[in-house]
């Protein structure tokens, strides 16, 4: 297979040339190798989004040149010692100027991150690293700093240029926060967030997109910041819960060029509540507009269960504003081609869902009564999902549905329960989690100060461990939950079905029953193969030249970092020849 860089050699004679590469870390698996498969599912936004910021920059400093790699460890090779040095060598060869960008950790690939950060740093390059675990857990930022990794705070909108000309006049920084913005609330202060209006686009990279499974399928993030508070939940928290929107214009431009330039077909809207984005009703309208021009896209996208449970008013009440503007919602966004929708249900006990402050998926009467008889708020949350799901079927859109295993007021038997529920009211597809209290949330806060993490090695936060003690359940029996759940959920005859019928279900579209047939398949593949599919893709590889040889912080400093300081000068020109 052919490395993401090659092709590269000098800049243009003159002209000082950065060649930047923004690596998206893997993570280990139990014996050590890194993840890495021969096509990944979706293509990872942080990675496409820096690349746009790249791009900006340089149009910005047309008196330098610069060369973007954008490397996905799950889906290219794994970044071994051999690979880095031949990448500092590489760059001398060039006359070069080498950045690594170590980007969108998250905190199950924080340990994979660490590893790659310090042996960059032993070749003297400089290296960056942001995302959700760098953001939200001070610890890690601290010891990255104290080896010369360069740690950004929260989105890059606003910090990247200032970096890139940090760099360019030797004075990088150890740490860059969003400047300039707007404030917003989080979950526990508030903190300032870019503005993204006018913010680069996704770059499209056809290499990347061809080392996915649908290589006509992009993503793009139209909208940011969440205004709910979930209190597992660190996207309010890094983000902000002032949602800010794209420009949409801009947005469909670049959905139009995606289209007809680089042949995507299928887009994943990633905003993690599009419902909730100022934005959506002119990006539905102007995708529905590309779609009557004849243009053959259809989208994924995640919205809340108020989008669809409100659209429909119960029996014998009027139609409110908020059940008129779930109803357009709804009607647009099938005619702009949505074909799944991702819904956080996380919990059908109303006791979990108030735990963890997930108040919207509650009506308010099912809150009064989650007090007083259980069996009928339960009851009320199950008729409000089903609510949700048949009014997307009826829009022909199918509904994936996230599920957590291991929450409070889950018990023995929780885990088979949530299967039967979710098949019961008609979910198409089910992701099932380990609850994890991640750092950056007030979840993680409660758990640390209670003494509840049974398990700080993070390679192990990653969706398949139970990492926290339950207040009745042992780590063993949630996870066993969790087992019963995906397998009770992914049967054999749910597959033989779906293959039988092509997912025949009444009202769903083709798109819809295409994509939900391919991910039963998936699903079922990756579960059994032990898995988590969101973490996954297709043919697993190994790698015998990239391994884990340390667990912890300190053991990774004794063994890369010997000698290492966290002077920033001396990697500022490196790999200039
Ligand atoms: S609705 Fe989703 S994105 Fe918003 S706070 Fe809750 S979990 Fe996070």
């Amino acid at each position: 297979m052919s490395r993401p860089d090659a092709g590269l050699g000098r800049g243009p004679a003159g002209r000082r040339t950065l060649r930047i590469y923004f690596i998206k870390p893997s993570q280990y698996d139990a014996d050590g190798f890194v993840l890495h498969y021969r096509w990944g599912i979706i293509p990872n936004n942080t990675l496409t989004v820096l690349g746009g910021l790249n791009d900006a920059y340089a149009q910005m400093r047309p008196e330098m040149h610069l060369q973007t790699v954008l490397w996905d460890e799950l889906v290219d090779d794994p970044i071994a010692p051999a690979v880095m040095q031949s990448i500092r060598a590489q760059g001398a060869a060039d006359r070069v100027e080498v950045i690594i960008g170590l980007a969108g950790v998250q905190t199950g690939q924080y340990a994979r991150a660490r590893d790659l950060a310090l042996q960059f740093r032993q070749l003297d390059l400089p290296v960056v690293i942001g995302g959700f675990h760098i953001s939200g857990h001070a610890p890690s930022r601290e010891f990255l700093q104290s080896l010369g990794v360069i740690v950004v705070v929260g989105e890059a909108e606003t910090t990247w240029a200032w970096l890139l000309d940090d760099y360019l006049a030797g004075q990088l920084r150890p740490c860059y926060a969003v400047k300039g913005g707007v404030r917003a609330k989080t979950g526990v202060g508030d903190i300032t967030v870019p503005l993204i209006h006018e913010a680069a686009l996704p770059a499209i990279d056809a290499r990347y997109l061809g080392r996915f499974f649908n290589p006509t399928l992009s993503t793009i993030d139209t909208s940011r910041g969440c205004p709910f508070a979930c209190s597992y939940c660190a996207v309010k928290n890094v983000m902000g819960r002032t949602p800010r929107a794209r420009e949409p214009a801009r947005v469909i431009e670049w959905m139009r060029r995606a289209h007809d330039l680089h042949g995507v077909r299928s887009l994943f809207i990633v905003d993690d509540d599009f419902f909730c984005s100022p934005s959506w009703e002119p990006i539905l309208s102007g995708l529905g507009a590309l779609r009557r021009q004849g243009r053959d896209l259809t989208f994924m996208m995640q919205a809340d269960v108020a989008a669809a449970a409100d659209a429909r008013p119960a029996a014998g009440e009027p139609a409110t504003r908020r059940c008129h503007r779930s109803q357009r919602f709804v009607e647009l966004a099938a005619a702009a081609g949505c074909y799944a929708v991702f819904i956080g249900f996380e919990s059908f006990n109303p006791a979990n869902l108030e735990h963890t402050r997930k108040f919207h998926n509650v009506d308010r009467r099912a809150r009064r009564q989650s007090t007083r008889d259980l069996e009928r708020a339960v009851a009320a949350v199950k008729a409000r999902y089903q609510r949700t799901v048949e009014t997307w079927h009826a829009a022909g859109v199918a509904v994936h549905a996230g599920y957590m295993i291991g929450l409070p007021f889950d018990g023995e038997g929780s885990g088979i329960q949530a299967a039967k529920d979710l098949t019961e009211i008609g979910v198409d597809v089910a992701s099932f989690f380990p609850y994890t209290p991640l750092p950056g949330t007030e979840d993680y806060e409660h758990a640390v100060a209670a003494g509840a993490i049974v398990d700080y090695d993070f390679n192990h936060w990653d969706c398949l461990h139970v990492i926290n003690q339950h207040p009745t359940l042992t780590p063993r029996e949630v996870y066993r939950e969790y087992c019963a759940a995906h397998r009770g959920f992914y049967t054999w005859r749910r597959l033989a079905w779906a293959l039988a019928t092509s997912y025949r279900v009444p009202g769903l579209t083709a798109a819809a029953r295409y994509g939900m047939l391919t991910q039963q398949l998936y699903y079922t593949y990756a579960y059994r193969r032990g898995w988590h599919p969101m973490m996954g893709g297709i043919w697993r590889r190994r790698d015998e030249s990239a391994r884990r040889e340390v667990v912890w912080d300190d053991e990774a400093r004794a063994l890369y970092a010997a000698g290492t300081t966290s002077r920033l000068s001396s990697c500022s020109r490196t790999g200039a020849g």
